[in-house]
Formats: structure tokens, C-alpha cells, sequence
């Protein structure tokens, strides 16, 4: 930490973070009010209606999507639905194909973009839904996932993700997820993947398993579900804003936005596939309880979120071992400038310790 005797606010912090698995990703912490970037003082306020009869996604309305693709439950009223996109960025024909002339590249735009819609409740946040519900839309996420890479072996990489109010970028209100499915694994999730294996075959150790051991700072032992073995001897720290029996939310030490949290299993598993009920039922209420904290403490998070999982297990043999997959939340406060793109160095303002110590304040009901 840069503290100086001369610095007026005593905890400023003014140092570049290195990303310690993909260190293209790295962050400019810096704390102090003149390096503040433009903030995103007044974003449009969510809407919090519960049904609105205009809305293509509200209960009563769904002959204004295109097909649905799934509905859960399948029989009586629905509490979850995918649908096409009515405009989706990639499409599922032609065939992918490569086109290159000179130094440009390209690839046909195959693919598939879906619409979950969440919940029949239009504006509903993530913190008010109930935990078995969110046990549902996890559930609901995986089994899609599985089925759209059984359906088709040129997806290489099916992303799940979230845009939750207009400072996220979204354009529907009414609260939904989406799944684009593409035929290239995305760079960032490829970056990931490949550094975290040169890591493992460095120490022999999933770089993920090492980050959550050195969040923490009392000890304590994770066990084995079914052998009662010691899998690890974790400690619990400043880094931790959420912990339960087998997910923990960790505020990043290189955050790039403000209020970035991620959850991950404390178990490794390389693949979100892998994942089973209980750990759905785990991930539901760790995950309502770490938004409803940032919630409480950013007044109203708008957000976005999105799963990195291990992509299939043929392109990237070894990486059961190294990769771990996780959901990174992204909260939307500030809004990147010039300095962000021509760096390429995310500003973050807010000291990650800071930030999480807030969040582990917010006192929860249960
Ligand atoms: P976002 O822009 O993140 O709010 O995502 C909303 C998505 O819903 C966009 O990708 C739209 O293309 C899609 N969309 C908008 N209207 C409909 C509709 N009636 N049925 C299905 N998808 C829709
Ligand atoms: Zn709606
Ligand atoms: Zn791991």
C-alpha cells in the first residue's frame, strides 16, 4: 500500500494490481479524489415494478417472445423461461466458416443467444428472491448450459451472464439472464484457462484454490462431502465477504470495479457442470446474501455478472486439475473513460480492503 506520512486521506491507495491470472487484466487502484474517474453520479433509477403489462417477459405476455426453448417448472404457472432472442447477436446459421483478405480476419457469426427471463416478477433484485428460487435459476443455468453443448459440438463455449439495470447496459427492465453460446472460446476465459495451467504445472496447484488459502487469515478445515477427508486448511480473512459450507465470495485484490465480488466453490471443480444439488442450494443463498450486501452498501446495485467455467474438457486436456470455475459480479459505478481504453488498466477508486470491509459490515437478517 502507497501510504505516505503526506497523504491527507491515511489509508490512500495509488498502486497498479497485477491480475495474478491474466495480468492484461490489471487495475489502477487509486483512492484519492482528484485521480477519481467520471462517475456514474445519477444512473437511470431500475425499475422496480412488479408486473407491467406492456413487458414481453412479464406473466400474460408470452406470445411476445419467440419460441420458448424451456419453462420450469414444465406443467402450471412458470417461475423460469428461456426463449430466443427476439434480436440475437449471433445466429445459427450458416455453418461457421473462416474469411480472411490481407491481415483482416473473420468468422461467420454462428452461435446461439437466448433470454432467461428470472423471475415472473418484473423488477425484482437478486437479494429479494427467495433462496430456492435462485436454487432454480442456478439449476436452470447448468442445464442449458449442459444442453447446448450436447446439441452441438461446434459450440465451443456457452457464457452465462446478467445485465441488471441501464448502468449495466441493459435494455429490458424486467430482470432476465442470457446465455450466447459460441463457436470460438472467448479470449479473456481462454487466458484464464491456459495461464492457470502454467501455473499448475509450475506448482502443481490450482492458482484459484491458492488465491481463496491466501484470502484468508484463521485457520480453519474444509472436509470432503463424501470421504470426511481434510480437502484443505483455509484461513478466513479481509479479502472474504461472504463464506458457507462450500462457496466463498471474495472481494478481489486487483478489483477492476469498485464493488467486484467473485464466488467460487471452496472445493476445487474445474466445470459449473460438475456442480450438484446441494451445491446449487449453497450457492443460492451465499449468492442472495453477498447482493444483498452490495445492495445495502451501493444503494441499489445495477450490475452485471457472468460464469467462467472450464470450456469443454477436449480443448484444454489437463484443465480439470488447474482451472476453477467461478461468477464474477461487476457492479456498474463508475463509467470507464480514455484512460481505460487507452491503457487498458481498469481505475478502481475504492480500496479493495475498504470495499470489503463495508460489505462485511452490512448486518443480515439470517
Ligand atoms: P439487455 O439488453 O441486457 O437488457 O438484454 C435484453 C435482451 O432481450 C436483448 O438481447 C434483446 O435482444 C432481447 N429482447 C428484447 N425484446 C425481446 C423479446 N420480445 N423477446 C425476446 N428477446 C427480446
Ligand atoms: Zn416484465
Ligand atoms: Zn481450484
Amino acid at each position: 500500500m502507497s501510504t505516505t506520512p503526506a497523504d491527507k486521506e491515511p489509508r490512500a491507495v495509488r498502486e497498479i494490481r497485477i491480475n495474478p491470472i491474466v495480468p492484461s487484466e490489471s487495475v489502477l487502484v487509486a483512492t484519492a479524489r482528484s485521480m477519481r474517474p467520471r462517475k456514474a453520479e445519477d444512473p437511470a433509477p431500475r425499475d422496480t415494478r412488479s408486473h407491467v403489462d406492456t413487458c414481453p417477459f412479464c406473466r400474460g405476455n408470452e406470445d411476445q417472445t419467440p419460441p420458448e426453448l424451456l419453462r420450469v417448472p414444465a406443467d402450471g404457472e412458470w417461475r423460469i423461461r428461456i426463449v430466443e432472442n427476439l434480436y440475437p447477436v449471433l445466429g445459427s446459421d450458416p455453418a461457421p466458416r473462416g474469411l480472411s483478405f490481407g491481415l483482416q480476419q473473420a468468422i461467420d457469426g454462428y452461435g446461439r443467444h437466448e433470454v432467461i427471463v428470472d423471475h415472473a416478477k418484473h423488477g425484482i433484485g437478486i437479494h429479494e428472491m427467495d433462496d430456492s428460487h435462485l436454487h432454480l435459476l442456478f439449476s436452470t443455468y447448468q442445464s442449458r448450459m449442459r444442453a447446448l453443448y450436447d446439441m452441438d459440438a461446434r459450440l465451443r463455449y456457452v457464457l452465462v451472464f446478467k445485465n441488471f439495470g441501464p448502468a449495466a447496459g441493459a435494455s429490458m427492465a424486467h430482470t432476465h439472464s442470457q446465455i450466447i453460446a459460441t463457436p470460438v472460446v472467448p479470449q479473456n476465459v481462454h487466458d484464464e484457462v491456459t495461464h492457470s495451467q502454467q501455473y499448475y504445472q509450475k506448482h502443481h496447484h490450482c492458482i484459484f484454490c491458492t488465491l481463496i488459502d491466501e484470502a484468508l487469515t484463521f485457520e480453519t478445515t474444509i472436509y470432503d462431502r463424501e470421504s470426511g477427508e481434510v480437502v484443505r486448511q483455509i484461513n478466513v480473512g479481509q479479502y472474504v465477504v461472504e463464506r458457507s459450507e462450500r462457496f466463498i465470495a471474495i472481494k478481489p485484490f486487483a478489483s477492476r470495479y469498485e464493488w467486484e465480488v467473485h464466488i467460487l466453490p471452496l472445493k476445487h471443480e474445474a466445470s459449473y457442470l460438475d456442480a450438484d444439488e446441494a451445491d446449487m442450494a449453497d450457492l443460492a443463498r451465499l449468492f442472495r446474501r453477498t447482493m444483498a450486501r452490495l445492495d445495502a452498501v451501493i444503494g441499489g446495485a445495477q450490475y452485471n455478472f457472468f460464469l467462467h467455467t472450464r470450456p469443454r474438457s477436449n480443448d484444454y486436456p489437463g484443465s480439470e486439475a488447474s482451472y476453477h470455475w467461478h461468477l464474477e459480479i461487476c457492479p456498474r459505478t463508475s463509467i470507464p473513460t480514455g484512460f481505460e481504453l487507452g491503457s487498458g488498466l481498469f481505475v478502481n477508486t475504492v480500496s479493495p480492503e475498504e470495499a470489503a470491509e463495508s460489505l462485511r459490515k452490512v448486518s443480515l437478517p439470517d
